[in-house]
């Protein structure tokens, strides 16, 4: 049974929608992240695994379109839709969900811009496509540079002497590209085409920085081996090493003019993503928590006939519950809000995390020594919910970037 629905607009849609995507994420995504997570990360990206047949499923039922308008052949989702689908998705499998949200990262710009080489070259093929091969990713992380990275309006951006490490040159009308992404790349191993953050002008430091969209299969990229690590096991990330590749004029869609703005901009969307994969894994967790209660018998009673296990139930229920209202509400004011307001997204991404680490830690502590056996799903809910709390940003840094920009807006120009 799904949880009450607060929001009593909801229409029949939104309903039927939450309902669709949350049957699929738990009979196809749930078991196969299971399957997935005790794979060693080489064997998840293999040709036939899974994963790929995971990925094609939602290619099949155009998932892969969730952010493309339905001009272009999308679903066309509202706001509200969006949120929903995500939560629903992420309830089932945080790792698939990600792995599809970077999907469609160069999609979402071209659309953005609405040009149309950009639309025929990453919108049409990727609104098409029904077996996963055409996928994108977001390259921004570096060997040397993580937070920095994403922290615009600070005073990292103006640092002249901090620059990316992916380079660009021109050359002959076209980019020259040099340079590598870091292990984190979600999709790394598996995408086809990228939304490359670089370095046009090393004079201008990290504000230096401009977008393009760039095939990877493609002579001069190479990639690392996929990356092992302790959550969202599902998820393929890895390096991707650019050697004097090239990219088309018409592809390089942000320069250093732009760039900070778009990396705000970026961030607001993202970071609005998270607050719904986070709100979603953070019900599946509860709820999974409440059904044991209800099972499992100590001191010749339910766990869940014990009062102190009805205030925790309850201190969970209140951060799901605030969770979801606040990540709706930042979502829908973004996506309606050109640009978007990135303190709000990125409070959403931070508290979601937060949320979602903390009710499936408490999960953990009403399993007793089963919440850390393998043999439960609720132990890969608290890894996949730690990863949560750096993936997108570590919460700390996007806190100080968040409160820099409340106090810079607060004092204008001072
Ligand atoms: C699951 C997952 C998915 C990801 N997907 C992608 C992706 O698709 N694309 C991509 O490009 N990247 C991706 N990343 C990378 C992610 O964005 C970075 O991990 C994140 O930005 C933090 O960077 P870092 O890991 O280099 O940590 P660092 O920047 O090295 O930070 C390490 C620690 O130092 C703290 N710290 C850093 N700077 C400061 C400061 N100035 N003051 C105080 N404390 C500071 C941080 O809070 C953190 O606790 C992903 C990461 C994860 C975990």
């Amino acid at each position: 049974m799904l949880y009450t629905e607060l929001n009593i607009e909801l229409t029949d849609e939104h309903q039927h929608l939450k309902e669709q995507v949350h049957r699929f994420s738990m009979e196809v995504l749930r078991p196969a992240s299971l399957e997935l997570d005790k794979l060693p990360a080489d064997d998840v990206v293999k040709k036939g695994s899974i994963y790929w047949d995971c990925m094609a499923k939602m290619y099949k039922n155009g998932y892969h379109t969730v952010l493309i308008s339905d001009e272009y052949g999308g679903l066309g989702l509202d706001p509200l839709a969006v949120h929903i689908f995500w939560e629903e998705l992420a309830y089932g499998s945080v790792g698939f969900a990600v792995s599809l949200g970077c999907s469609c990262f160069a999609a979402f710009y071209a659309t953005m811009l609405a040009e149309d080489k950009l639309i025929e070259k990453f919108v049409i093929p990727f609104v098409n496509c029904k077996d996963a091969s055409v996928m994108s990713c977001w390259g921004i992380t570096e060997p040397d540079h993580g937070s920095d990275n994403l922290a615009p309006r600070t005073s990292f951006f103006k640092d002249a002497s901090l620059t990316q490490q992916v380079k660009a040159h021109k050359k002959n009308g076209e980019w020259i590209i040099s340079g590598q992404k870091s292990a984190w790349i979600s999709n790394g191993p598996v995408a086809s085409n990228c939304a490359l953050f670089l370095n046009l002008d090393p004079s201008k430091g990290l504000s230096g920085g401009g977008i393009c969209l760039i095939d990877l299969n493609q002579d001069g990229v190479t990639r690392g081996k996929p990356l092992d690590k302790m959550g969202q096991r599902e998820l393929p990330q890895g390096e991707i090493f650019f050697d004097n590749v090239i990219c088309p004029e018409e592809y390089m869609i942000v320069d250093p003019e732009s760039y900070e703005a778009m990396t705000e901009l970026t961030l607001g969307h993202a970071n609005a993503t998270m607050g719904a994969y986070f709100t979603g894994l953070a019900q599946a967790a509860y709820d999974m928590t409440l059904q044991y209660c209800t099972e499992r018998i100590q001191g010749g009673k339910r766990l869940c006939d014990h009062q102190w296990v009805q205030k925790k139930l309850f201190d969970m229920f209140v951060k799901v519950e605030t969770a979801r209202a606040f990540s709706r509400a930042a979502m829908i004011y973004n996506m309606n809000t050109t640009p978007p307001d990135v303190k709000y997204s990125i409070a959403s991404k931070v508290y979601c995390t937060e949320a979602a680490f903390q009710v499936t830690s408490d999960a953990i502590q009403l399993f007793g020594g089963y919440g850390l056996s393998k043999e439960f799903t609720i132990e890969k809910l608290f890894r996949d919910a730690r990863a949560g709390m750096i993936e997108d940003g570590s919460n700390d840094t996007l806190s100080m970037t968040a409160g820099n920009i409340i106090v810079k807006e607060k004092l204008g120009d001072e």
